[in-house]
């Protein structure tokens, strides 16, 4: 289901690996697996903070693997103790952090169980091939199941299911014939997110993971029905909390605060520190470490931003010119989800092969479209800011702004869609006259003029000639 392939980004050379970061055998050789040689910068700051068990503010762009920073030390924890809350803003940030966990989750892989030294794993004095730990840990899931069942007939209300320690304890009280727990426990991950049905969430709920991936509206849904009983929860990774903001999520985000127990850890993730989220982080972080890594002009480096100035009648043939000019994948943002809709149509008719997310569309189609733009299948994808959040896809070449956003912050989202990790890229604006405050307020965020273009075959709009002719023709003028 959540078949999001893990793409590359590029860690930096210089500096401790991620042995020297102190995770285990078993998460390095995942990361092996990965293709992760070197951490980035916000790994290598944020993972030794958090597996002290400090609180901690990082404040970094999408792109710069938060996803590994809170998620490897937070699995380093669980497999000894605990239960972790992942926030996402959006399903497709979750699907993607779910993605990435379920590396470490499940029946360990035979890497993954091979970690020599270890009691009940793979080594000098068990079959190479990791089969024997596996088996053991098939039989110790049907002993429990078969208590689950049992217990579950004795029990009234309360918790959907016990949790693994109440288990062990139970299996004693009962004289069971159960064997040694193992050292490490197995990881089990559940993700609640809206747009799909609640049914399929109350079986992952009734395995009681370890680790809970959510957006905050599924997540309060869950814990209003008492199928999630936030209180067990004794981690928080919040991420992308200024998305959450933009969102209208801040309320949900306290209630889950509230509801979590007092005594917990936090990581916390944004790229932005508006009022908002510094009242957020004085109320509920406990003497947090900040990790600040924004660049400080809020825009990735490596990018080339090119300004193409047209009449609004322009704007179709200019797309369809820059689509053909400028190779790659390609991103292109409108601000409404009705014109996606009819650019989408409008790039289809052109011969192109195009998918679309909006909010408006539903989960399914959202994923299935950002599963074929992943896959080169479709070469573009149009998309609404909203639904285009967190996209994590590094291929990205080209990011076209057939309208120009709202705010700078958006185009400073929007351009972080390509260039991600050291890679390069394009971000292209088609703009009019309209667009002058925004251009001009943009310019001023990077330092620096977007460059202006003229895409091939399209007029572009002559702001200065227009005027000076029009000042000649002028009777007032001398
Ligand atoms: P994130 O900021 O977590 O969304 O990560 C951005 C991209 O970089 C994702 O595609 C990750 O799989 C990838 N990535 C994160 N950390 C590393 C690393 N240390 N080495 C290689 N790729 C990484």
């Amino acid at each position: 289901m959540y078949g999001g392939a893990i793409q590359q980004n590029r860690g930096v050379e210089e500096g401790p690996g991620f042995r020297e970061l102190g995770l285990s055998e078993q998460s390095l050789r995942v990361l092996e697996r990965l293709g992760f040689e070197f951490p980035t910068e916000i790994q290598r700051r944020v993972i030794p903070l958090a597996l002290e068990g400090r609180d901690v503010i990082g404040l970094a762009e999408t792109g710069s693997g938060k996803t590994a920073a809170f998620s490897l030390p937070l699995i380093e924890r669980l497999r000894r103790e605990g239960r972790a809350v992942i926030l996402s803003p959006t399903r497709e940030i979750a699907l993607q952090t779910m993605a990435f966990l379920q590396n470490f989750t499940g029946r360990p892989s035979r890497a993954a169980a091979a970690e020599p030294g270890r009691p009940g794993a793979a080594g000098a004095d068990s079959p190479p091939s990791g089969r024997g730990s596996a088996r053991r840990g098939r039989r110790r899931r049907r002993t429990r199941q078969e208590l689950r069942a049992g217990l579950a007939a004795a029990q009234v209300g309360g918790e959907p299911g016990p949790r693994d320690a109440d288990a062990d304890l139970d299996e004693a009280a009962l004289g069971l014939d159960v064997e040694e727990p193992t050292p490490d426990r197995q990881l089990d991950a559940a993700c609640l997110i809206g747009g799909v049905r609640i049914g399929g969430q109350f079986d992952q709920l009734e395995r009681t993971p370890s680790l809970v991936v959510a957006t905050p509206g599924r997540l309060l849904d869950h814990s209003e029905r008492g199928t999630i009983d936030l209180s067990q929860f004794d981690e928080l990774v919040l991420d992308e909390a200024d998305h959450m903001l933009d969102l209208g999520f801040l309320p949900q985000i306290q209630r889950v605060m509230q509801r979590l127990p007092e005594r917990r850890r936090t990581l916390f993730f944004s790229a932005t520190m508006p009022q908002q989220i510094e009242n957020l982080v004085r109320r509920f972080l406990v003497d947090p470490v900040t990790v600040d890594l924004r660049p400080d002009n809020s825009a990735a480096a490596g990018l080339e931003h090119r300004l193409y100035l047209v009449d609004e009648e322009n704007k179709k043939p200019c797309i369809l010119s820059l689509l053909e000019h400028v190779e790659g994948s390609t991103l292109v943002f409108t601000r409404r989800k009705s014109d996606a809709e009819w650019l989408c149509k409008v790039l289809e008719a052109g011969g192109h092969p195009v998918e679309r997310i909006h909010s408006d569309r539903s989960q399914t189609h959202r994923v299935r479209a950002l599963k074929s733009f992943r896959e080169g299948e479709n070469r573009i994808l149009v998309a609404t800011d909203v639904a285009a959040r967190g996209i994590d896809i590094p291929t990205i070449a080209h990011v076209v702004n057939f309208d120009l956003p709202e705010t700078v912050e958006d185009y400073v989202h929007r351009a972080g869609r390509t260039a991600r990790g050291a890679a390069s890229g394009v971000v292209s604006s088609i703009g009019t006259w309209m667009d002058k405050a925004i251009v001009r307020s943009i310019e001023r965020t990077l330092g620096a003029p977007l460059e202006r273009c003229e895409a091939p075959g399209v007029a572009a709009y002559e702001e200065r000639q227009k005027r000076l002719a029009a000042r000649r023709r002028s009777p007032l003028r001398r």
